[in-house]
């Protein structure tokens, strides 16, 4: 079977066409500017690229489009629609309305928009707008909602709860959801493997450090604990996210900064993080420059990446009451051995014990350990791949 992965943005859309049976990708693309002048979609199959330069005033006419695409003389991989076996759209918030992949109808629907909207609105409702969009195209298509959050979902009480009043989380859903669930389930199952041992006498820490970052605790296979929260601003900080911090600075950065409460955690999301400390960029090729160069806040802003880092993989050691393995992931967790060493740096008491040189080898895109032969505990590299993920779920929930 062939699954068509659709990542659905307010003006973009991102595609994977996999073939379930190898598990390669054959087709892949996206379309930019969708709904403002100058859409585009650029579409590999075959070995080769092309750019669509096309109108695409809404999601419709985008999927039309890729599908076009993907039946295209020079970059086409099928002859007719009908080979797309099944669509797996991503979904970044389920709340607690959905706690694993599901399929898609018209009640899943109606709850995503009445009930998840509000939790994630820069994510959900673009991503459902692309959902409806494939059911208009392709109404025979079954289809699934591969969810962010679903890997978080075993998270115990004590984890995902706030110090808010219950009654907060009862009529509201205040707590922690956690984000990147897909990547956390995908590199945690990837290490199990490559140690050859069951996921469940396993206790592993998940790093994926990319421009957005979240750190998990997997115990035995399931999700015990994760440093996003109730929206992806929590935990370390983050290319342009603050992470973590008093609620208490919030109300009061408004009044200094003449903001409403909504501007301030736009300005948290977007201006703060690495880029906020820096006053460089949010890009950590960047910041390793500017360190280099001198650039004491440069190299500050690492630092404090390096540190939070390694404080939740401390923490959620402790909190599993052992540590086997620890995963680096994502675009930092697999390119920069020197924030990786940064982090691991102090770590030996836990039985942390890094091979530099293994650790400084050029990521091939290949599974690649960097701990010592003598290291207690694992320290892997693996490449993340989170659209093979949604491919796997949707292919096994068909
Ligand atoms: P996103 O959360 O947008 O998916 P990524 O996982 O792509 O983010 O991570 C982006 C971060 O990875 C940037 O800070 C970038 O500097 C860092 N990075 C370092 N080396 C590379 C590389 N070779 N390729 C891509 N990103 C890299």
């Amino acid at each position: 079977m062939k699954v068509l992965v659709v990542n659905a943005g307010s003006s973009s859309l991102k595609y994977q066409l996999i073939d379930m049976e190898t598990e390669k990708v054959i087709a892949k693309g996206g379309c930019e500017r969708i709904g403002i002048a100058g859409s585009l979609l650029k579409a590999k199959g075959n070995g080769k690229e092309k750019v669509f330069e096309q109108d695409m005033p809404n999601h419709k006419v985008a999927i039309e489009l890729v599908l076009h695409a993907l039946r295209d003389k020079e970059v086409g991989v099928i002859k007719s629609m009908e080979e797309i076996g099944a669509v797996g759209h991503r979904m970044v918030a389920s709340g607690e309305f959905f706690n694993k992949t599901t399929l898609v109808t018209p009640e899943v629907i109606k709850t995503l928009e009445e009930k998840t909207f509000e939790l994630a609105p820069l994510h959900n409702p673009p991503a459902v707008t692309g959902v409806k969009a494939c059911l208009e195209v392709m109404p025979n298509t079954p289809m699934a909602l591969v969810f962010d959050t679903s890997f978080h979902s075993t998270m115990p009480e004590k984890a995902y709860l706030y110090g808010v009043a219950y009654e907060d989380y009862k009529d509201y859903g205040v707590r922690k959801y956690g984000f990147h669930g897909t990547s956390h389930k995908f590199v945690s199952q990837e290490a199990a493997k490559y140690l050859k041992k069951a996921p469940k006498d396993l206790k592993i820490v998940t790093c994926h450090l990319g421009n957005g970052s979240s750190i998990s605790a997997v115990d035995g296979g399931k999700c015990v604990d994760t440093s996003m929260g109730f929206t992806p601003l929590a935990g370390v900080l983050m290319g342009t996210r603050s992470g973590d911090m008093d609620p208490s600075a919030v109300e009061f950065l408004a009044r200094k900064k003449g903001l409403s409460h909504a501007d301030v955690i736009t300005y948290l999301n977007k201006k703060c993080g690495v880029a906020g400390i820096s006053g460089v960029s949010s890009d950590f090729r960047d910041l390793i420059a500017g360190a280099q160069q001198g650039n004491k806040r440069c190299a500050l802003a690492l630092d404090m990446f390096e540190y939070q880092t390694k404080k939740f993989i401390g923490s959620y050691a402790a909190a599993m009451g052992g540590l086997d393995c620890i995963v680096f992931t994502a675009g930092i967790g697999e390119n920069t051995p020197v924030v990786r060493a940064g982090v691991l740096e102090g770590l030996e008491f836990l039985g942390v014990k890094l091979d530099k040189a293994a650790n400084e080898a050029k990521n091939d895109g290949t599974i690649h350990e960097i701990s010592a032969k003598d290291s207690r505990v694992k320290v892997l590299v693996i490449p993340t791949n989170e659209e093979l993920v949604i491919a796997r779920e949707t292919a096994e929930l068909l």
